[in-house]
């Protein structure tokens, strides 16, 4: 396969040379304003991505972590309380909590789906617990209805972690407006991304909404009136504008991600040596990332190189084991389930501007692999 082209793992630039007109007409329009932070554009992709996801209410913030967090802050979440949160997720989560103050609790996840697994939930819920933020990891929605069962009956709040999971569905309704509030990123590499950091939160909490939208600006409504400690965490014009061309084509986007991810699942079905993501219903998932299990991922990802298909790790390390959480009441083998997803999974490339040849050549190279059992 040496004559071949690389496969690459995800191809930013493609969304903006597709839509290069609308992001250049978003761009002049943003200039020629003279507004460049919290303006029309952040009002309209407000209301057009709360429409999207079914909610009341969207805030547009400067990033996923900073609307997790201000979520958590703005239900007086802080020091003494305790929050659960999945043993297997990206950081970020984890770190809203401990940012305001507040214990991280972490649940393991059902290694079948990689998401937090309910049945354990109630095991960590004491007198402290004030809320639960569940992570559509990957893209799938997280099982919600034991979720918010617990939730009602232990009165906690429920936070959606949907950085990775914008438009997936569950049971009829959209990440985004099926707890509290959620926390949305669009990091550029995020299935809506912008160019440069951006987040929001989306709620039906219209006291809630309130506060963040206080929060986000130095705690104030009206200018130089400050009614609490607030942080800046505002969103600008120009990576609104820009959402706002590519929230249009987000669900055709997806579209073309589901399709990408049944091929693969057609091509793994039953492969002794790659353990393909699990999925019950077509539209649960978005597939901000596909990925495998497999014994020696070393070997796996040597192989794939060798057929020129890139990989990426989603993640290496296990929080509870990161430098940064160093000091906590963890050791190696506190979540095995989540260490042993850290220990095997690799994502395959997978994006809405693959091409027919790109795809065929990761189904080639994944049936080409001939590793031990998994
Ligand atoms: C990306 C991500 C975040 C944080 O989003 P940023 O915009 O990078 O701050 C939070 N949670 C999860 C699961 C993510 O993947």
């Amino acid at each position: 396969m040496a004559d071949s082209k690389v496969v690459p793992f995800l191809d930013v630039k493609a969304t903006y040379l597709e839509l290069q007109r609308s992001i250049d007409d978003a761009y002049r329009r943003v200039m020629d304003s003279g507004y460049y932070i919290l303006g029309p554009e952040v009002e309209k992709f407000e209301t057009e991505f709360a429409n999207s996801c079914g909610a009341t209410s969207c805030l547009g913030i400067s990033n996923g972590l900073d609307a997790l967090h201000l979520i958590l802050k703005a239900y007086g979440i802080g020091p003494g309380d305790e929050v659960i949160v999945p043993s297997n997720t990206f950081i970020a989560t984890w770190l809203a909590v401990s940012f305001c103050g507040a214990t991280v609790v972490p649940v393991e996840p059902d290694i079948e789906t990689y998401n937090i697994d309910p049945k354990l939930i109630e095991k960590a819920i004491t007198s402290k617990t004030r809320a639960i933020i569940p992570v559509h990891l990957y893209g799938l929605v997280a099982d919600m209805d034991p979720i918010l069962k617990i939730a009602k009956a232990h009165n906690l709040i429920v936070i959606e972690d949907s950085a990775q999971a914008h438009l997936a569905m569950y049971k009829g309704r959209i990440a985004g407006n099926l707890g509290h509030a959620a926390g949305f990123s669009f990091y550029p590499g995020k299935n809506l991304g912008a160019f440069g950091d951006a987040g929001c939160v989306t709620t039906s909490d219209i006291k809630l909404s309130k506060r963040i939208a206080q929060l986000r600006n130095y705690g104030s409504d009206v200018k130089y009136h400050h009614l609490v400690q607030g942080t800046n965490a505002r969103l600008d014009e120009l990576q609104a504008a820009f959402l706002r061309a590519k929230l249009e084509l987000l669900p055709s986007w997806t579209e073309k991600r589901r399709n990408i991810a049944s091929t693969y699942m057609r091509a793994i079905d039953g492969h002794a040596a790659i353990k393909a993501p699990k999925i019950e219903d077509r539209a649960s998932h978005v597939w901000h990332l596909f990925v495998v299990r497999v014994r020696d991922r070393k070997k796996f990802q040597a192989h794939m190189t060798s057929h020129g298909v890139s990989t990426l790790v989603h993640y290496p390390i296990a929080p509870h084991l990161q430098e940064a959480y160093e000091g906590g009441p963890w050791k190696q083998g506190s979540f095995p389930i989540s260490e042993m997803i850290h220990h095997q999974v690799v994502s395959l490339p997978l994006g809405p501007h693959m091409t027919e040849s790109q795809i065929a050549q990761v189904v080639q190279a994944c049936k080409a692999y001939n590793g031990e059992k998994i």
